[in-house]
């Protein structure tokens, strides 16, 4: 038998221990191989609707954040402020355009499809015509939202053949919000839902909206393949870094970039330090997000091995080191890789240096699926 085996018997991870705080570039992921890692919000508010801001703020709030690109989605089908600000749907996109330019950042032109029975709120991203959205369905949309007593179902499809004629995308919106009282998954992805996702139409859920996780969209996600989003759909200003983000992996910082990625569900979210996707992409984005060394200690004659995990993204990571040695000083192996700081362990007790070792990690916070955390494995070289 050879001595790397014995060697990696005998070790113990005995110490985990912060060293010092770096300031990187990058805000909240790097990129990943192959992709540019964007920040993104694609369902806001503003005075044009029933929000209570201007839409330069909305690009000002974006630039403080760190944001990539943004769509502000004005509901087609309520006007908040009729008497003050005359109707014309692209004035605000038109606004919010000039001061985004400006600073960067890409804007989506979108709306908020929001009738109060299926398929309620509904985003179209990457509209090219805001004049162009029908709501037959509404009795009265000004300063208040009065739908009519007989409803026809084509009513409330038009405005998403409307979007299907744009080559737009579509992304339910906080399903089981509010007004509708539903009472199970079934009533939340009805038959206009399935027929807009046979038809090619509906492509995404939101999984967060503001601040709230919500279970039975990612339960919706995984079900109907469809790409994740985390909004903040803010209505007022937002506090610095406060709202949830849709990470876009994208080909490029371009529109074109971010619709192939959005129309082929390479997107995670977010939120309140949590990271929710499917797992290739997340296992990617935290892989990026770690820079590991190591370094050789001779210990009285008995080897040590010290692992440097520096993390560079803006979340801190929950994790759970398992290794097939003995975590006598860690607890269950757990610990925190804390933002922009380096975490040290130290492999005790190495009687000869493998080559590489492998830490199995189960990352808490990084969620792939309603039931599961990401559980996966850095292999780390010896050097
Ligand atoms: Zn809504
Ligand atoms: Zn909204």
């Amino acid at each position: 038998m050879k001595m790397q085996l014995i060697t990696l018997t005998c070790l113990v991870l005995c110490a985990v221990t912060p060293i010092y705080a770096q300031k990187t570039d990058a805000r909240w992921f790097p990129d990943i191989p192959g992709y540019k890692t964007l920040a993104g919000d694609f369902h806001m508010h503003t005075v044009f609707s029933d929000g209570h801001v201007w839409p330069t703020l909305r690009v000002q709030e974006a630039a403080r954040d760190g944001l990539d690109v943004i769509a502000i989605t004005e509901h087609t089908d309520y006007e908040g402020y009729a008497d003050d600000i005359e109707r014309n749907r692209e004035r605000g996109y038109e606004i919010a355009l000039e001061e985004a330019e400006k600073r960067g950042i890409l804007l989506i032109k979108g709306v908020e499809i929001s009738p109060r029975v299926a398929p309620y709120h509904n985003n179209v991203l990457f509209a090219t015509d805001l004049d162009a959205f029908p709501y037959g369905y509404m009795k009265d949309s000004q300063g208040t939202f009065i739908m009519k007593d007989n409803i026809k179902e084509s009513e409330l499809l038009a405005p998403f053949e409307a979007a299907e004629k744009q080559g737009a995308f579509v992304l339910y919106n906080h399903p089981s919000y509010g007004w509708w009282v539903p009472s199970d998954d079934r009533e939340l992805f009805t038959d206009i839902h399935q027929n807009l996702l046979e038809r090619g139409l509906l492509g995404g859920v939101e999984v967060v909206n503001g601040g709230r996780y919500n279970v039975i969209a990612h339960r919706m996600a995984m079900k109907y393949d469809l790409t994740m989003f985390g909004n903040s759909d803010a209505h007022w200003g937002l506090p610095e870094n406060s709202r949830p983000i849709t990470i876009v992996l994208a080909k490029d910082k371009t529109q074109e970039g971010v619709r192939e990625a959005i129309f082929n569900r390479r997107t995670a979210v977010y939120s309140n330090n949590m990271l929710i996707g499917r797992t290739p992409h997340v296992d990617a984005l935290f892989k990026a997000s770690l820079d590991i060394t190591t370094k050789k200690i001779d210990a009285k004659n008995r080897p040590q091995l010290e692992i440097s995990i520096y993390n560079k993204s803006d979340m801190d990571f929950d994790v759970n080191f398992k290794t097939d040695f003995i975590l006598d000083v860690l607890p269950l192996g757990k610990t925190i890789l804390k933002s922009k700081e380096t975490t040290t362990l130290i492999l005790d007790a190495v009687w000869e240096y493998p080559e590489t070792t492998t830490l199995k990690v189960e990352v808490q916070n990084i969620v792939v699926s309603p039931e599961e955390h990401l559980k996966t494995e850095l292999i780390v070289p010896v050097r």
